[in-house]
């Protein structure tokens, strides 16, 4: 019966999730609702920030909130034992307690007679407070109601830590919104900002005559300075290098770090472009003056790539990437003068900037293709969709995975004509394995965030459907939480557009990024696929199992339906499917595969055959596919 209630409970937690969700109404609802599912006359939380005075209490009486004062007033008690050490406590009957001294007898005095505490527990991570249950007579807890205490202790605590991101969020909207557009070593802004004013700037650009210049800077031999001095000391030239840099800038311009020792400055405004040579001059001479470290004294220079807006043209990360370009050129012109150092070495710059003008090249070279996954319900193991997963056969290299490409391809702005190149392809070769059913299978396509936020990413979506003649209700865009971080307003435009049109949304890696499940109330989402994380943690003594429960009635609730992704083995399938998961995707089912084994897959299924694919290895992957992680065979 418990058990039947828990699941209540933690649906209800769901909704307040989705409501308000501020901390103090999930902890009175934990309080609340817990008095009434246990055999317990009272109920109590306190969260508890380090040095600090508990900053929310919550208890489900007058009696319970003055036994949680009490606790905190004598700094000593249960509820702060099981919060230091983060194990349960269980006093079954006060009058035979030997700890805690000065609390248990005014505790049987104002009538209490056993204490049960619980820590709010999140992964190896100190607990967030704990969770006391209080009973005017003595006597011991069964297992059971332990089990269920300690499990609403640790879903409370998985949500407190939504609340309390959410929480800051408000209270510093400000700063955070600060901190995710900022670089955090230098405090100067970073990629993201840099292109939010770039897109403006072009826009502004449009509608005058002035010039934008972007002017790309990369510290030469920067890794020797770490080498040689450690990276303490770079840091501490790059934190040199950013407060120095502004002196011979404009107020209005933009001087942001991209990443390691590259920085970036947007000049607006230009009259005319031999303006940006001189500011270039400017820096050189400025970065030439040695920097006078604590540890060090340091004599660097930097190669200089500017690029220049073309009216009318170039999308912010295209500009970015000629600055890029520009930059490399500059750099190989300084390697080939420095005779006294031998032969020019590419560095790890080199061969990225190598990696990406390949990249830039592959689709018309042939070396792109998908892989296809099949998604299949939880019940009985239909294929309903395929997810396309971008492969990128280098001429060398071979193989390279998708945490590289996707990276690379973001970072050069190259995404854009290649996410449209995967969307294309997969509309294509969509037509040829549907004829072959009567149910039809939609197909999965990932959107990162920047193809997303591009200008005339609808364009393009609407020009693929047309070209390949699509019917939209069969193709899903799978997207993250991250586009939802950068520019949320315009994500929710572009989402709502993307709906009109008639494609399915899927929120990917559920519980990875923000998490934040208000997102979920306001982003026009049909699908949500729990990251393969919580998947893995399953049956490990995680709170994997009430996260999974609650999620997947929480998305129930809104109208989603639920995928779990890297399903792996048999009893990971039984389990989410016990959970009420709609379907699953993972190894178990079928690894990633070309487009011929799809076909191969589909054809079986018509024929009524179950998803067992021949000769599946036991980690079930086609030793003929893809098989991440070398596990085909
Ligand atoms: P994703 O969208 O979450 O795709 C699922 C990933 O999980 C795939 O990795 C798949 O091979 C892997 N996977 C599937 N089943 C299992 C399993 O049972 N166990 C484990 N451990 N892994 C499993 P892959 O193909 O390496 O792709 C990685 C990520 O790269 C994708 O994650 C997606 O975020 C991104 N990606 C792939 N193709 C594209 C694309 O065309 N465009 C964009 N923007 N991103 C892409
Ligand atoms: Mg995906
Ligand atoms: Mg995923």
């Amino acid at each position: 019966m418990q058990r039947e209630q828990l699941a209540d409970v933690l649906s209800e937690f769901a909704r307040t999730m989705v409501t308000d969700f501020p901390i103090q109404a999930i902890l009175d609802r934990l309080v609340e609702r817990i008095v009434e599912i246990l055999p317990i006359t009272g109920a109590g939380v306190t969260l508890i920030s380090p040095g600090r005075d508990p900053q929310y209490v919550a208890a489900s009486s007058s009696a319970a909130l003055r036994f949680e004062r009490l606790q905190t007033e004598l700094d000593e008690g249960p509820c702060l034992a099981a919060y230091r050490t983060g194990t349960a406590i269980s006093i079954p009957d006060l009058d035979q307690e030997q700890r805690f001294r000065r609390f248990v007898p005014r505790a049987l005095d104002a009538g209490l007679a056993a204490v049960f505490t619980f820590p709010l527990r999140h992964g190896d991570a100190k607990p967030l407070g704990a969770l006391d249950l209080y009973r005017d007579t003595p006597g011991a807890l069964s297992a059971d109601s332990m089990g269920v205490a300690q499990t609403l202790a640790d879903v409370a605590a998985s949500y407190l830590l939504n609340a309390h991101a959410r929480q800051d969020l408000l209270d510093a909207s400000a700063h955070s919104h600060e901190a995710a557009l900022h670089d955090a070593l230098t405090g100067l802004p970073n990629r993201i900002l840099l292109l939010e004013r770039l897109d403006h700037a072009l826009l502004r650009e449009r509608r005058s005559d002035k010039h934008s210049a972007l002017l790309f800077i990369d510290l030469n031999r920067f890794k020797d300075v770490n080498d040689a001095h450690g990276h303490q000391v770079g840091d501490h030239l790059l934190i040199a290098i950013a407060e120095r840099l502004p002196s011979v800038l404009r107020p209005a311009d933009t001087l942001a770090r991209m990443s390691g020792d590259e920085f970036v400055i947007l000049c607006e405004d230009l009259d005319d472009r031999a303006e940006a040579d001189l500011i270039v001059a400017r820096i050189t001479a400025l970065l030439a003056q040695p920097f006078v470290l604590a540890n060090a004294t340091l004599a660097i220079t930097a190669s200089v790539g500017v690029a220049f807006a073309e009216r009318h043209a170039a999308r912010p990360e295209q500009l970015l990437h000629q600055a890029d370009l520009a930059m490399y050129r500059a750099k190989r012109t300084f390697a080939a003068s420095r005779t006294d150092r031998g032969p020019y070495e590419p560095d790890g710059h080199d061969k990225r900037l190598d990696l990406q003008e390949a990249l830039a090249q592959a689709a018309s070279r042939d070396e792109l293709h998908l892989a296809y996954q099949p998604i299949v319900t939880a019940a009985d193991g239909d294929v309903t969709a395929v997810e396309a997963l971008l492969r990128w056969t280098h001429p060398t290299h071979g193989a390279i995975p998708p945490g590289v490409v996707i990276p690379l391809a973001e970072r050069s702005g190259l995404i854009v004509d290649i996410g449209r190149w995967v969307l294309h392809q997969a509309c294509t070769e969509q037509h040829r394995w549907q004829h072959s059913r009567n149910e039809p299978i939609a197909v999965a396509v990932n959107v990162s965030a920047h193809q997303l936020m591009a200008g005339g990413f609808l364009d393009d979506v609407a020009a693929v459907l047309e070209a390949t003649s699509t019917d939209p209700a069969l193709l899903c865009m799978e997207v993250t939480e991250s586009i939802f971080v950068r520019d949320g307003e315009r994500a929710l435009h572009v989402l709502r557009q993307l709906k009109h049109m008639g494609i399915a949304l899927a929120l990917d890696d559920f519980g990875t990024g923000y998490s934040s499940l208000s997102y979920l109330m306001r982003y026009p989402v049909d699908i949500l696929k729990i990251d393969r994380s919580f998947i893995a943690a399953l049956g490990h003594d995680s709170p994997s199992t009430p996260i999974i429960t609650a999620v997947v009635q929480l998305a129930h609730g809104l109208g989603m339906t639920v995928v779990c992704e890297g399903v792996e083995t048999a009893p990971q399938h039984h389990e989410l499917t016990r959970l009420g998961t709609d379907s699953c995707q993972g190894f178990h089912f079928a690894p990633p595969m070309s487009l011929a084994d799809l076909e191969a897959l589909v054809g079986q299924r018509a024929d009524g055959r179950d998803l067992h694919l021949p000769a599946r290895s036991r980690t079930g992957c086609i030793p003929s596919t893809d098989c991440p992680g070398g596990r085909s065979g």
